[in-house]
């Protein structure tokens, strides 16, 4: 039976989402509302685009929607608040947000992590919620890209270091080589940012092997995981980010009977963590996840804490914060 009522009411940690990835569709159309106001063409536009997403390559073709919304200082801004409310609205505490810095006519790199950072700060404000940002390093771009993006962020260090904890890989996995982006990522562990590699999102065993060689702080999906290279991770406490709904939408999981979160979870052979990914995308929220899992893997309500108390043990966080943190999620009966 699904539980939704017990983990919606916990507050909770997520710590894989996507900026652009994580507006739901009531949340696109509130946008394209204070964005084009009483143009019905633009939202016309707008809900034709907003349809359901069944492939991997289905997925990354709905992004061009949310980043032309963002291409505006303004769009941005908003996006950025309403992904952030609707994180709160589903009792989430602690988030990590990741987005790759762009530029357009509008806007340069710089003036657009400095709006994403500053409307993190000003959110965290008036929802009562923790926010963090890695920074995407997108694998489908140039290198060069992912350079410049480390620069950026290693500039902008000084003043949001408390906001900025660490740098993640992504993109389309069927672009672009892992080795080619390892200077870049080097560079960002150097000056201690903590690094979360999508990884085995595709077959592709070799680059499994490179990434997990390289060294990662957490793993993004997993799915392609030998059992070898999952034991691997297990021995150095790396966690797998599972994303079940994003993963059977995208069909890289037959279902999520087959998926591996299962295997994970009850053999223990690496730490587990449940996310989103991209909740709008995906049209899912974290407590449906949770839900989800429940149902579908029969996990108890302490199975559910044990996966949330992974999720905080896990976060890019300094130890401060996690301690607050831990007050605010554990369980009445956990002693704290
Ligand atoms: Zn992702």
């Amino acid at each position: 039976m699904v539980n939704l009522p017990y983990i919606k009411l916990r507050r909770k940690v997520e710590l894989h989402a996507h900026l652009n990835g994580s507006l739901s569709t009531e949340s696109i159309k509130e946008l394209g509302k204070k964005l084009y106001g009483a143009n019905t063409t633009a939202m016309e536009s707008i809900c034709k685009r907003l349809v359901d997403v069944d492939s991997l390559d289905h997925c990354f073709s709905k992004f061009p929607l949310m980043h032309e919304l963002t291409s505006t200082k303004r769009g941005l801004q908003l996006a950025t608040e309403l992904v952030i409310r609707d994180f709160a609205k589903d009792n989430v505490i602690y988030l990590e947000l990741r987005t790759t810095p762009k530029r357009n006519a509008a806007m340069s790199k710089m003036d657009y992590m400095v709006c994403v950072l500053e409307t993190i700060i000003e959110s965290m404000k008036t929802e009562k919620i923790l926010v963090r940002l890695l920074p995407s390093i997108d694998r489908a771009a140039d290198v060069a890209e992912a350079m410049d993006t480390v620069n950026l962020v290693l500039e902008l260090l000084p003043k949001y270091d408390n906001i900025i904890t660490g740098i993640d890989f992504s993109g389309n996995p069927k672009v672009g080589k892992f080795e080619y982006f390892m200077p870049a990522l080097t560079k960002a562990r150097q000056h201690h940012l903590k690094l979360a590699i999508h990884c085995g999102e595709i077959d592709n065993p070799s680059e499994i092997d490179q990434m997990i060689q390289f060294g990662m702080d957490r793993c993004g999906h997993g799915t392609f995981l030998s059992e070898t290279q999952l034991q691997e991770l297990g021995s150095k406490k790396i966690p797998i980010e599972c994303c079940l709904t994003s993963n059977v939408k995208c069909r890289t999981v037959n279902g999520y009977e087959d998926h591996h979160f299962k295997h994970i979870f009850n053999s223990k052979v690496a730490p587990v963590i449940l996310c989103t990914d991209d909740c709008g995308v995906f049209d899912t929220t974290l407590s449906k996840e949770f839900a989800l899992a429940q149902q579908i893997y029969n996990l108890t309500n302490d199975d559910l804490d044990y996966l949330l108390m992974m999720g905080l043990e896990n976060a890019f966080l300094e130890n401060r914060d996690r301690i607050y943190l831990l007050k605010e999620i554990s369980p009445p009966n956990y002693g704290i």
